[in-house]
């Protein structure tokens, strides 16, 4: 992964882009809010997705 400044949604939706801009998730509560600016190196964003969110994703897919 390259070091380089991305710009993620807090929305809980996981969006992610290297461009600013604004959450394109029609579904997401941050639908339209601006992206922030992140330079993680690990993906992680530093906590500031909704992490939860997405166990709570991987969750449901394993009771499929
Ligand atoms: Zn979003
Ligand atoms: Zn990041």
């Amino acid at each position: 992964m390259k070091h380089m400044t991305h710009y993620i949604c807090t929305g809980g939706c996981g969006g992610s882009t290297d461009v600013p801009g604004v959450c394109q998730a029609e579904t997401c509560p941050k639908h339209g809010a601006p992206l922030t600016a992140c330079d993680c190196t690990d993906g992680e964003h530093f906590g500031l997705q909704d992490l939860h969110k997405t166990e709570k994703d991987k969750e449901e897919e394993n009771n499929k």
